[in-house]
């Protein structure tokens, strides 16, 4: 059975999680289910980042020790994922033992094989992004990020001897042969990493001198380790790097890494290099993603516009949530998002076409059928085969956008096929066929129930609930585990199934 490791970034615990943090999770999770679905091992990680300058600031500002400050944010996070019903195989918080014991033998594999040097920094450092910024970084003499002026840094450090690293890892993103191969998507990201890499690099620092929230060097425990070395470092202590146990030698590398296009430079440069400096295998992909606004606008605490998980959760449930954010704009794009939009996506795409869907086909099996669905009978006629066409053909364009995490390319696949029941519904007049021609109106519904069935395949990584509720509606099993292409021919729908008492509507409208 292959493999599959997917990770999330370890979020900042310098504030409780938002709709953005959701986001990426949602998609890394999308990825587990439908791997764990196809029978992949799969293992998915995800954690949060509890170092650094900014969590000490935050903490102080709190009148809290970073410690306690990061225990409370960390469980915000936990309770979110738990809310948004997210299967992490497990959480990796910087500041266990564990992730402590792996940086300090990775980096002092790094040292002991001269990738690390003292040295003398000075230069300007942007505390909200933790990232020391060139002259030609900054916009106006600010941060771009967070408009902020750097604060000008002049002491001893440790670098990293990243220059180095500049063909080497341009070859090994250009070309697919080369031994240390890793894609960077979407395209438009892969150029802008070639473009940096085309100018250079320079060493980096990867110490502090003056920052006692951190992880102590192993050869100069003056010094902590620069937080996003140690951050970045948690993909492979999350799997037991320190110790190469039998799940790091399995998992490692990750088959996707996801982020958001901000931190991009970290995982394609940085994170590459020093693997391939401590003699490690880099991740296969990374893939970085857009952006969004609300309603045109940048979220900000200051604009008051910050969306958190649980308001999407009271107002469109888990699976709703999970829906909007995933079919709002392609992934590695930028898009604009707005609470009217989703209220109306809701209303078309789940209330009316999948909830009315569900509900009329279990209402009239109910009716006709007494709740138990017959056999088909007779010889599909050209109604039924287009609707079997339509189920066919919905799963090689899913497979296809969530291996390319076009996500709501594979939703509108599964919509497509929403569309042409419902179609078909209108096509056959059950209603009619109910006085007429019984036999046909077996066909049809049971047609309308295998449909169904496959949808709540198509939907489940997205929607896992949904696809329960639908099977257990109908009276079906929901398999996760059998071969896929088993799973998703037509015809599976046991015929004689049970539809469960009166049907519950899936999605109630919004107002
Ligand atoms: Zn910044």
């Amino acid at each position: 059975m292959s493999r599959f490791y997917v990770t999330t970034p370890i979020y900042y615990v310098n504030d409780v999680p938002h709709i953005g943090h959701a986001y990426t999770t949602i998609a890394a999770d999308t990825l587990a289910r439908y791997y764990r679905l196809r029978g992949r091992d799969v293992f998915f990680l995800t954690g949060t980042d509890e170092h650094g300058a900014n969590v000490a600031q935050a903490a102080a500002a709190h009148g809290k020790s970073p410690q306690e400050y990061a225990d409370e944010i960390n469980a915000a996070f936990r309770a979110a994922w738990q809310s948004l019903n997210i299967s992490n195989d497990d959480l990796l918080r910087t500041t266990s033992a564990r992730h402590e014991a792996g940086v300090r033998a990775f980096v002092q594999e790094l040292y002991d094989r001269g990738e690390i040097y003292k040295g003398r920094y000075e230069g300007m450092y942007c505390v909200s992004c933790e990232k020391f910024m060139t002259e030609d970084e900054l916009v106006e003499g600010k941060c771009p990020n967070h408009q902020r002026e750097p604060v000008w840094y002049a002491e001893e450090n440790y670098f990293f001897r990243l220059s180095k690293y500049c063909d080497i890892l341009t070859r090994a993103i250009e070309d697919p042969g080369d031994l240390n191969h890793f894609e960077v998507e979407p395209p438009a990201r892969r150029n802008e990493v070639l473009g940096k890499l085309r100018v250079g690099l320079s060493d980096i620092s990867i110490s502090r001198a003056n920052l006692p929230w951190g992880i102590p060097l192993p050869f100069d425990p003056s010094q902590t380790t620069y937080v996003w070395v140690d951050a970045l470092l948690s993909y492979i202590t999350g799997i037991g790097s320190e110790k190469r146990t039998e799940q790091f030698k399995r998992y490692w590398p990750a088959d996707v890494q996801l982020m958001a296009k901000d931190i991009l430079w970290f995982h394609a440069i940085i994170w590459p290099a020093m693997l391939i400096g401590a003699g490690l295998p880099v991740p296969r992909r990374v893939y970085a993603h857009g952006y969004f606004t609300i309603n045109g606008q940048k979220m900000s605490k200051t604009l008051g516009n910050v969306i958190r998980p649980q308001q999407l959760i009271d107002r469109f449930g888990v699976d709703g949530a999970r829906y909007l954010v995933l079919s709002a704009f392609p992934f590695g794009t930028d898009g604009d998002i707005s609470i009217d939009n989703f209220v109306e996506a809701y209303n078309a795409d789940l209330a009316n076409d999948l909830g009315n869907l569900l509900n009329r086909t279990a209402s009239m099996i109910n009716r006709y059928f007494q709740g138990s669905v017959p056999a088909p009978e007779g010889k599909p006629n050209e109604l039924d085969a287009d609707l079997q066409a339509t189920a066919a053909a919905t799963f090689p364009v899913m497979e296809q956008a969530i291996d390319a995490l076009a996500y709501s390319d594979a939703l509108a696949a599964a919509w497509q096929l929403v569309g042409r029941a419902n179609k078909y519904v209108e096509e056959n007049a059950p209603w009619a066929l109910a006085r007429s021609d019984r036999a046909r109106l077996a066909t049809v519904l049971y047609n309308l129930a295998e449909s169904l069935r496959l949808i709540a395949y198509a939907i489940y990584p997205v929607m896992p609930q949904t696809a329960a509720a639908i099977a257990a509606q109908l009276g079906f099993e929901f398999q996760t585990k059998g071969a896929w292409e088993q799973m998703v021919a037509w015809g599976g729908y046991p015929a004689g199934a049970t539809v469960t008492g009166k049907p519950q509507p899936l999605f109630p409208r919004l107002q």
